[in-house]
């Protein structure tokens, strides 16, 4: 490229970045509307408009096969700044087990910044008799190769929670695999699946009105959220060690402008301390970031981190798909 156009050029992306967002920005959510990724996203893009000059922010639900569908449109999307993903632990499970994932991490991404880390939660469907972990444990023995657990495709938090949960207690179950623990939940409230491991995003309102069973948070430590405060941890309830918190992150397709990324990470940081968004966060057990993992660079490092050791979890599992 002669020297003038590649300075045209520069110049162009530059005054680019200067302008945007000048047109909509699609924020793909790799699940079913109504779940936990989704309503992050959405109470995210609420808090986002405004940092970004009143920008209209529109969610695409692209759920399937435990959110790498959605994550292989924004791959392969312009890198433009106006095609995003807001993903999940998903994003470092992926890697390790899918034998032929259309995308590489963190090759064809940028990193925006992390948003939150979300506790997970074991609940049961509402006929279930058991009311307590104890109980629940004998049901799953005495019922062995008949218990069905709800996941979001393989890959997904529900799924990888639930991978752990069958390997503490040595019983495999029939796992099924949904779009998003959105649709999910409607199965479980109508008796059609017996429980799930989910975010506490997605469960804390079934949970404060009676509507699931409720058995354990899969932290190390009870939760300080109001409505959760009195659900026992699974480690204090004899699966010692069992710790499962999902956290989420905003990326952007490889190559989109530096000035782009800067712009949509400084509005990020910007709708994190937005006092609905924090208020959201908070009442469903939500704990939003406050560390490095806030920058692109510390976002990315910690997403690698996550590559090496949940890929030694699910090797050890022999878990993968074609
Ligand atoms: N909670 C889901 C999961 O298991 C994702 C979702 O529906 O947002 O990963």
């Amino acid at each position: 490229m002669k020297k003038t156009a590649f300075a045209a050029l520069a110049m162009g992306l530059a005054l680019g970045a200067q302008a945007y967002p000048d047109r909509p920005i699609t924020v793909v959510v790799p699940f079913a509307a109504g779940g936990p990724t989704d309503k992050v996203a959405r109470d995210l893009i609420e808090a986002m408009r405004k940092p970004l000059g009143n920008a209209t922010i529109v969610i695409e639900n692209v759920g399937g096969a435990g959110g790498t569908v959605g994550a292989g449109r924004v791959a392969k999307a312009a890198p433009d700044g106006y095609t995003l993903l807001l993903h999940h632990i998903g994003m470092s499970t992926a890697p390790a087990l899918y034998r032929k994932l259309p995308f590489k991490v963190p090759d064809d991404f940028e990193f925006l910044g992390m948003v939150n880390d979300v506790p997970m939660t074991l609940v049961g469907r509402p006929t279930l008799a058991a009311t307590n972990f104890a109980d629940l444990r004998k049901w799953i023995n005495d019922n062995k190769g008949k218990v069905n657990l709800a996941n979001a495709g393989l890959g997904a938090a529900s799924h990888l929670c639930g991978l752990m949960f069958q390997q503490a207690l040595a019983v495999e179950m029939t796992t099924v695999p949904y779009k998003g623990t959105a649709p999910a939940m409607t199965d479980l409230l109508g008796g059609q699946v017996d429980i799930m491991c989910d975010q506490t995003t997605n469960t804390t309102v079934q949970i404060e009105s009676g509507k699931v069973k409720a058995y354990a948070v899969t932290t190390l430590k009870p939760l300080t959220t109001p409505a959760l405060k009195n659900l026992p941890t699974l480690d204090s309830q004899g699966l010692k060690g069992f710790n499962v918190t999902i956290w989420h992150g905003l990326y952007a397709p490889k190559g989109t402008p530096k000035a782009v990324v800067d712009k949509v990470n400084a509005a990020m940081r910007d709708a994190l301390k937005d006092p609905a968004f924090v208020k959201n966060e908070e009442a469903l057990g939500a704990v939003i970031v406050t560390d490095d993992r806030l920058t692109s660079a510390g976002h990315r490092k910690f997403v690698v981190d996550e590559i090496a050791k949940w890929g030694a979890v699910i090797k050890a599992a022999g878990q993968y798909a074609d």
